[in-house]
């Protein structure tokens, strides 16, 4: 049996990002991942301004409360004025640029209207004070963006900021998608005898597609040799990776190894975790060429295709998609629950953040319960043989982190 970390790195050894990119529009651009390093070309803000709506003065007019100043000039927000000459104010507005010669700027709230069109500034102003600096945020020629990052509302905006109408993007990942098992019956459809509903295919191209794959849903191949080599075949040629649950355990209605063998390569890999033991790599065609795709099959217990979908697939996405990191932190937390069962495998249970801040753990961890899942808001990471008490430390994977 391998580890976790030795399987891990095994398949981000595999894992060869892809190299297309493209420029994409703003509107476009969440979720994508960045292909180069973003610079500014523009200083932001541009000018020093206001960071209120007041008056602009040279604190040396102010050194006590209560000076009567002539208000030489008008800026709002969006126009330039002139050098502010000494011994008067300006009436200034929020992000209005602050004229040359005023060193600070004094909120409406301590001033009042005095005789001719003069303010009183009852306030000793600061120098510097409600002034927001040229460049406070981003000063030209910086790297705003970083390659590898993940783009999100925040760095849109930013892009946004400096300017930027497009940001460079590499392209999606291309993923096909296949079910395995005779049993599975598609949601809507009534169920046979001995059937169940295909949950697997539905979570799967969810999960797929919230990491911004172009999913290619081929559904569910019949639980014979012929049919899934064709369907891996057909598969390969348009796309970077073929995913699959279920049928890769060593039964004889398990036809996902034989038939990725016949059609390429794979790597069956016992890993000791719980849930989701067995996890297969390989790829379908000749390698490096446009005809074939890396595989990998995920087990078909529900759960534990979920999670090994979260701990295994997911940063093997990161890293082909050309993400820079691709592991999550963990959280060190308090468990709310006790947890007794010695396993003799690293164990990934299902719990999520009680209000109180500490972490539960969902009543019944079989890895044919998917409501877990659907209850956890992340994954208690237990070692081997380990138990713990309420009120000990458990490390904790966020959802939040990993969806
Ligand atoms: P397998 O790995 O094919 O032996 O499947 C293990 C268990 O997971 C069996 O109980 C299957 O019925 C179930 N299973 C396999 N694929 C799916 C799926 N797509 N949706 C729901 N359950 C599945
Ligand atoms: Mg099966």
């Amino acid at each position: 049996m391998l580890s976790y970390e030795e399987a891990l790195d095994h398949l981000l050894a595999a894992a060869q990002p892809v190299e297309e990119s493209k420029p994409a529009p703003l509107s476009v651009a969440r979720g994508r991942i960045l292909a180069a390093d973003v610079a500014a070309n523009v200083t932001v803000p541009p000018l020093d301004n206001s960071a209120m709506d007041g008056y602009a003065v040279r604190c040396a007019d102010c050194a006590h409360a209560g000076v009567a100043l002539p208000v030489a000039q008008r800026i709002p927000a969006g126009s330039v004025g002139h050098a502010l000459a000494a011994g008067t104010a300006a009436r200034i507005f929020t992000g209005a640029p602050v004229p040359a010669g005023a060193d600070a700027v004094v909120m409406q709230e301590f001033c009042e209207h005095g005789a001719d069109g003069q303010v009183i500034v009852n306030q000793v102003p600061k120098s510097g004070q409600n002034i927001r600096r040229a460049g406070e945020d981003i000063m030209s020629g910086a790297a705003v963006l970083r390659a590898g990052s993940r783009i999100g509302a925040a760095e849109i905006g930013l892009a946004a900021s400096i300017g930027m109408a497009t940001v460079p993007v590499r392209r999606r990942l291309r993923v096909a998608l296949l079910s395995t098992g005779d049993e599975l019956t598609e949601p809507g459809q009534p169920l046979p005898p001995g059937g169940i509903y295909n949950s697997n295919r539905h979570f799967l191209r969810a999960l797929l597609e919230g990491y911004g794959c172009v999913v290619t849903d081929l559904g569910r191949v019949p639980d014979t040799l012929e049919a899934t080599r064709r369907a891996l075949r057909d598969a390969a040629s348009a796309h970077d990776l073929i995913v699959s649950s279920g049928g890769v355990s060593v039964g004889e209605e398990d036809h996902v190894k034989p038939a990725v063998e016949a059609e390429g390569a794979l790597s069956l890999w016992k890993i000791a975790i719980k849930p989701g033991k067995p996890l297969a790599f390989g790829k379908v065609g000749a390698g490096g060429t446009a005809s074939s795709a890396a595989f990998i099959g995920l087990p078909g217990n529900p759960v534990s295709c979920f999670v090994t979908f979260l701990l295994f697939l997911r940063p093997y996405l990161l890293k082909r998609m050309g993400m820079a990191t691709t592991l999550p932190v963990a959280r060190q937390l308090v468990s709310a629950s006790d947890w007794s069962k010695l396993e003799d495998r690293r164990s990934f249970l299902r719990a999520r953040i009680a209000p109180d801040g500490r972490v539960e753990l969902y009543p019944n961890q079989s890895s044919g319960v998917l409501t877990s899942c659907a209850w956890a808001d992340g994954l208690v990471d237990v070692a081997a043989n380990r138990t713990f008490k309420a009120g000990d430390p458990v490390r904790y994977l966020a959802f939040a982190d990993l969806l």
